[in-house]
């Protein structure tokens, strides 16, 4: 079968190369950017000339893409997968975005003929990149089952949630979480490091105690090298909580520790670090400080 892929970045571009690996689907990429073309192509895809083009040669046309607005322009433009994509196509989203945008996609897709799992992914670029990768998708149950290999081609865990929307939902509520542990893992080790603690010893005993989370262990694993290269970028982090933050007014629910987690990230922001890491929003506290956590 030939399998589409558009948008081999930080994370499309690792999923993209296990698909290529691990199965004997021809891969066709199209991204802006060819040196992320390229990753993929020295591993034996091919590259399309435009989304068009790789839409209308491909039995799955599969997206990784950085924000709402772009998937939209992607799938339902002009020059988009619905309007260039053959009836009975198979549209896999790996984005995060709103239910609503998913939904919207799917029903401009379904107009076409064109069946839609939107499948927002979690574990970052290492797990993306040793194919342990969880893929929270919602859809339509049999488009799931016949997809489930493709899928588990280069993911650990794949869980269907229920109808479009669902796989957002699941997403939004889960960066939500990670998020507000990563900020309160700032404040713990700007606590630690004003302390005079030996910050390997605290964290040794936090990874081991009740304290631990995923988004404990990346925070203090990116402040103690100091490296806030991208593999989150921040403004990505900003988007995904932004779709929360809407999703539980929606919903209702009060906000009484995600909105602070926005003005943090605000803040980091506003310090001219939307394109670093998504964990340098330790770098407010160390910046009002004037102080680094850092420890080798
Ligand atoms: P990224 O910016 O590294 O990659 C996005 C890629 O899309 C880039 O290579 C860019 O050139 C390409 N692109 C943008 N517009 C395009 C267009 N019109 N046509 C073709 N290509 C286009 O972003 P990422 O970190 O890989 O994130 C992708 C998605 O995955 C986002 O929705 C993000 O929220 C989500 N996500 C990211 C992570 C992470 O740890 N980075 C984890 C889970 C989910």
């Amino acid at each position: 079968m030939k399998v589409g892929f558009i948008g081999v970045g930080n994370m499309g571009g690792p999923m993209c190369r296990n698909i290529i690996k691990n199965t004997n689907h021809e891969v066709i990429v199209f991204d802006l950017n060819p040196d992320a073309v390229k990753a993929c192509t020295d591993l034996g895809a091919s590259s399309g000339t435009s989304v068009a083009d790789v839409a209308a040669r491909c039995d799955v046309v599969i997206t990784s893409l950085p924000l709402p607005k772009i998937v939209e322009d992607v799938t339902l433009g002009p020059a988009g997968i619905a309007a260039n994509a053959k009836p009975g196509t198979v549209f896999i989203d790996l984005s995060t975005n709103a239910p609503a945008t998913a939904r919207r996609v799917a029903e401009g897709m379904a107009a076409k003929g064109i069946q839609m799992l939107e499948a927002p992914v979690s574990g970052g670029t290492a797990r993306a990149t040793d194919g342990t990768i969880v893929i929270m998708v919602g859809g339509d149950a049999s488009v799931f089952e016949s997809n489930l290999p493709l899928l588990k081609s280069f993911s650990g865990e794949v869980i269907h949630l229920g109808d479009i929307g669902f796989g957002s939902v699941a997403k939004l509520i889960n960066n939500m979480l990670a998020f507000c542990n990563a900020a309160a893992a700032a404040e713990a080790l700007m606590m630690g490091k004003r302390s005079g603690i030996d910050l390997k010893k605290l964290d040794m005993v936090i990874r081991n105690a009740s304290g631990a989370s995923s988004g404990y262990a990346n925070m203090a694993t990116k402040a103690f090298a100091g490296n806030f290269a991208p593999s989150f970028a921040l403004d990505l982090a900003h988007k995904d909580l932004r779709l929360a933050l809407e999703l539980a007014d929606e919903l209702g629910v009060p906000g009484m520790i995600a909105p602070q987690v926005m003005n943090l990230q605000r803040m980091a922001r506003g310090m001219g670090l939307g394109s670093a890491d998504s964990s340098s929003v330790i770098k407010v506290y160390e910046t009002a400080l004037n102080e680094e956590v850092r420890a080798k």
